[in-house]
């Protein structure tokens, strides 16, 4: 018999297929790569790039090559960039396995090159340049240099040159505009219209559509979420794909002033009703949400009280009636008139979405619906 947690992140595909399609109808004429790193901000990437995969979505881009190599073992046959570059021992997967690297250093070409030659094939690479973000990528001065290089190795081709904004979750930051101006000038100095230039993440994609160019990289906007935690007309706009439910342990009175959790961080102001959940921080469930979360139960919403631990937190029920051992409590998502987003358990951790995600996502067992 299978032995399931009391703890499920629920994943929609309907919800998935419903935002690649909104985003890659947006982003049009601009091609579309459906970032699934970090197992797709938790929601599983294999499960996610398959699905869409199987719906049209056939660029890819991950971190590292492990994960690349893992998606190809599944079936993946689309693009799959690794965005992180690879180890230069470890060339000849890259090649063998048809990744495209983003590349931003010497090392790799040249390994990369050898590859190659030694396997008889050509691999296409993107050229990282950094234009702010002061992250992977090289700089204006590197270009020619990078240029030369690429043009004399044999077994290399350059196809696009890539960046990154440091600042597009900001809707008004005129940050964004500097960058695609540098950007911009990173293009001048190429002197390529033939190569694929792309920058833009959600934030871009959403926000700032003129720096959409030849292919947006959507990660978070993907799995429901805008970039910078403002939900937008969610009729016809994201729709978040994860949800996290559990059920309740046990239910008990507790008389006016009694400590609850570890510390004793709160104590009951009347004689209060307490039902004991089997979600803590070693679920995702962060210890930040001490004494300031709240789940959902019986359509109502309940705070968190005292501290969270590692596998259990108390919520009070005190004004929910009828509460008992079994039921069904959303952690993250809908029930009745309620909703607890990312966003909002995001903003009581001092974190965004992004973080939320992949904690809850990548700590639970995943259901697929
Ligand atoms: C993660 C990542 C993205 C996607 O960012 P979102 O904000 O999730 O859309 C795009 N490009 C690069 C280089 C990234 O690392």
């Amino acid at each position: 018999m299978d032995i399931h947690s009391f703890n499920k992140a629920i994943i929609s595909r309907r919800a998935l297929l419903h935002n690649f399609r909104l985003l890659q109808e947006k982003a049009s004429p601009s091609a579309f790569l459906a970032m699934v790193k970090a197992d797709a901000y938790g929601h599983g990437m294999l499960e996610c790039s398959d699905y869409l995969f199987r719906n049209g979505c056939t660029i890819f881009g991950v971190a590292e090559l492990g994960e690349a190599v893992s998606l190809r073992k599944n079936g993946i046959s689309g693009k799959i960039f690794i965005m992180m570059g690879f180890d230069p021992q470890f060339a000849e997967a890259v090649v063998q396995q048809q990744i495209t690297p983003v590349i931003y250093d010497r090392l790799s070409l040249h390994a990369l090159s050898q590859a190659a030659s030694k396997q008889n094939q050509k691999v296409a690479v993107h050229l990282k340049v950094d234009s702010g973000m002061n992250r992977l990528g090289i700089q204006l001065e590197q270009v020619d240099e990078f240029l030369d290089l690429i043009d004399t190795l044999p077994g290399v081709e350059l196809e696009g040159v890539a960046s990154h904004f440091p600042c597009a979750d900001d809707r008004l930051s005129p940050e964004t505009r500097k960058n695609y101006q540098r950007f911009t000038v990173f293009r001048e100095r190429i002197a390529n219209e033939n190569l694929t230039y792309h920058i833009a993440n959600s934030a871009g994609t959403l926000f700032h559509e003129e720096t959409r160019r030849d292919m947006v990289r959507c990660g978070i906007s993907l799995y429901g979420y805008y970039p910078d935690g403002v939900m937008m007309d969610t009729e016809a706009g994201l729709q978040p794909v994860m949800s996290f439910t559990t059920r309740v342990l046990q239910v008990k009175d507790v008389p006016q002033g009694e400590g609850i959790s570890y510390g004793h961080t709160f104590r009951t102001l009347q004689p209060s009703r307490i039902a004991i959940l089997p979600v803590g921080y070693e679920d995702g469930y962060s210890r930040k949400l001490s004494n300031c979360g709240e789940v959902i139960i019986r359509g109502r919403r309940a705070p968190v009280r005292g501290r969270v631990c590692m596998n259990m937190c108390m919520v009070d029920v005190t004004d929910i009636p009828g509460v008992e051992t079994g039921d069904e409590v959303v952690i993250l998502g809908a029930q009745g008139n309620e909703t607890i987003n990312a966003d909002d358990l995001a903003r009581q951790c001092g974190t965004i979405s992004y973080e939320i995600l992949c904690m809850i996502g990548n700590n639970n067992q995943r259901e697929y619906i």
